[in-house]
């Protein structure tokens, strides 16, 4: 399993390894000026742990930190505004001793209960914020959690606003019974009106995340963060343990395993909390621009280029070469990537991980960036550029997770009114034991089916091989645009010569007969624009074609982005219905 790997690799390799017991480890910082880590046993100086955002200097470990101290540490000076401060539980049990515990508690800890909620800036953009805090009864969801909670999402949703919450949770509150329980129901509830509203919604689990609050607000964020080796998990794993009589492995519902597992975006070091939230943050605010408004700034933007654009060559006549030498130029091992075109086409790109299912398939990448200071969602399919990056990807064959992550970010696209830009390059959607058993034909239909449909403009280009169905659940878009070496076909020469003429070794000639070049494809009007690429094609002469690329995105954004609702799904729906 390579989580081991993974471990070795971190800076935070000399931590026990026992760390996914809870029970084991309770990494608050001691009192006292000279305090001593509980991970590593160092002695440490509080008020440097302090300054470091609660990390220990000596061997990176994260310690938890205070609700008020985390609002401080990510918000705008002086922006914080509490509300419902005070507000408690009406104790539905009337469980003994409970309120005393909990007035111990507020004495101890000077918080009114586990969550602290409140509306704030981040580098001045507006939000609505909570934290909860792991002194107060493991931040267990009582009646007063859930409450707070709710309203924070209400009100946000009334003022327009988006949420940030912090999470940290043994569970549901064991004193408070079944009322515990249904706050899973009204935090979801009220998150679900904030999303229907268009709004974000980012959840970052912290240490630890567990119970039912993994099982409601936690894990229903558009966007959901984990800081480094955070426990998260519906069951503890003590309780695991119990039950099927077997030690957990190491790593064991760690943020890095739920990372690799799809659960979540990404995770976040401390150091990197406050500017992440800041980007996204931005990229949302400015998310929905009105469609004057888009082409008055593309128009300023790209003046210029658009000259270019027209003068631009778009058969894909050039070059002499047979279809079988540009099938094979279309798979040169140095020929440029998907995360390649990232790089040059766009600024700000935050890559977003996972199916929220099963799995983070690398095959395909994909995230939010910023073309000409414009939003966009971008998904490619990944060839690496060694070969221990494209076995990584698996030499870009996407498997079913792949496509439901990409259309994970489709939707989330929609959402939030921003352009899809694929990058289409496989041989073909993975062809595996697995994939099957997860629904290959599934994943590839679900998408198609739903990208004939989205309400934003859809563009594809296929930039190397473009495989088949593989491909096809990455191009069903308003427009699709071709490299001139690309290739386009319904599966490869290889596999139509071995099914129509029994005979793989004539691939060259099924290559001619197949009708699988730019060229051929613009003639049959699959494509709607071929790019020239210059000669020895590789990543450091990528500009020759991106710079044209950059100019018609822009015609096509100012074209597309202008469109209603209606008249985007007509259109694309027609370009299809004629083939
Ligand atoms: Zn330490």
């Amino acid at each position: 399993m390579k989580l081991d790997n993974m471990f070795k690799k971190t800076k935070y390799s000399t931590l026990k390894r026992n760390e996914y017991r809870t029970e084991t480890v309770r990494p608050e910082v001691p009192e006292g000026l000279l305090r001593k880590c509980n991970k590593c046993g160092a002695a440490i100086i509080a008020e440097d742990v302090k300054k470091d955002g609660y990390i220990c200097p000596k061997c990176g470990g994260y310690f938890r930190m205070h609700a008020y101290r985390r609002i401080e540490f990510v918000t705008d000076e002086r922006t914080f505004e509490e509300w419902d401060k005070g507000l408690g539980t009406k104790n539905p049990l009337e469980y003994k001793g409970y309120l005393e515990k909990l007035s111990g508690l507020q004495e101890k800890t000077g918080l009114d209960e586990a969550v602290i909620t409140g509306k704030a800036k981040i580098d001045g953009v507006e939000t609505v914020i909570g934290v909860c805090d792991g002194r107060f009864l493991m931040a267990s969801m009582g009646e007063a959690v859930g409450e707070k909670i709710t309203r924070a999402v209400e009100r946000a949703t009334k003022e327009h606003l988006p949420v940030i919450l912090f999470a940290c949770s043994g569970g549901a509150r064991m004193q408070e019974g079944i009322t515990s329980l249904m706050q899973m129901v009204k935090t979801s509830a009220a998150l679900k009106r904030h999303s229907d509203a268009g709004l974000l919604y980012i959840s970052i689990l912290t240490d630890p995340t567990t119970g039912g609050v993994t099982a409601s607000f936690a894990m229903l964020g558009d966007i959901i963060l984990a800081e480094p080796k955070a426990l998260i998990g519906f069951a503890g794993p003590r309780v695991i343990e119990q039950t099927i009589g077997q030690k957990l492995p190491k790593g064991f519902q760690r943020s890095e395993f739920l990372l690799e597992h799809g659960f979540i975006d990404g995770i976040i070091e401390r150091s990197e909390l406050r500017q992440t939230l800041s980007k996204l943050l931005k990229l949302h605010a400015d998310s929905g621009y009105e469609a004057e408004k888009i082409q008055d700034i593309l128009k300023i933007t790209k003046k210029s280029d658009a000259y270019k654009a027209e003068a631009m060559k778009t058969d894909g006549t050039r070059g002499g070469l047979s279809s079988w030498e540009r099938v094979l130029l279309s798979r040169m091992q140095d020929r440029p990537v998907g995360s390649d075109y990232i790089e040059r086409l766009f600024t700000d790109f935050t890559e977003f991980h996972g199916d929220r299912l099963f799995k983070d398939d690398r095959a395909i990448i994909g995230g939010v960036a910023r073309f000409h200071g414009i939003p966009v969602t971008v998904v490619a399919q990944a060839k690496g550029t060694n070969t221990k990056e494209n076995i990584e990807r698996n030499f870009g064959m996407p498997s079913p997770e792949g496509y439901r992550k990409a259309l994970r970010l489709m939707k989330q696209a929609e959402k939030f009114g921003r352009p899809v830009i694929c990058f289409v390059d496989t041989p073909g959607a993975f062809c595996g034991l697995e994939a099957e058993e997860r629904g290959q034909g599934e994943a590839i239909a679900r998408n198609i089916y739903e990208m004939s449909d989205l309400k934003v403009p859809v563009l594809s280009v296929i930039i190397g091989e473009g495989g088949s169905g593989g491909a096809l659940a990455m191009a069903t878009a308003d427009e699709v645009w071709m490299l001139e070496n690309s290739v386009y076909s319904i599966l490869s020469p290889e596999g139509f010569a071995s099914i129509l003429w029994k005979d793989s070794s004539k691939a060259k000639e099924a290559a001619e007969v197949m009708k699988l070049t730019a060229k051929d494809l613009y003639k049959l009007g699959i494509v709607e624009k071929v790019f020239d690429e210059p000669q020895d094609f590789k990543a450091e002469n990528l500009i020759q074609v991106t710079e044209s690329m950059e100019s018609e995105i822009v015609r096509f954004l100012a074209e597309y982005m202008t469109k209603s609702h209606q008249e985007l799904s007509s259109h694309r729906y027609m370009r299809f219905r004629r083939m």
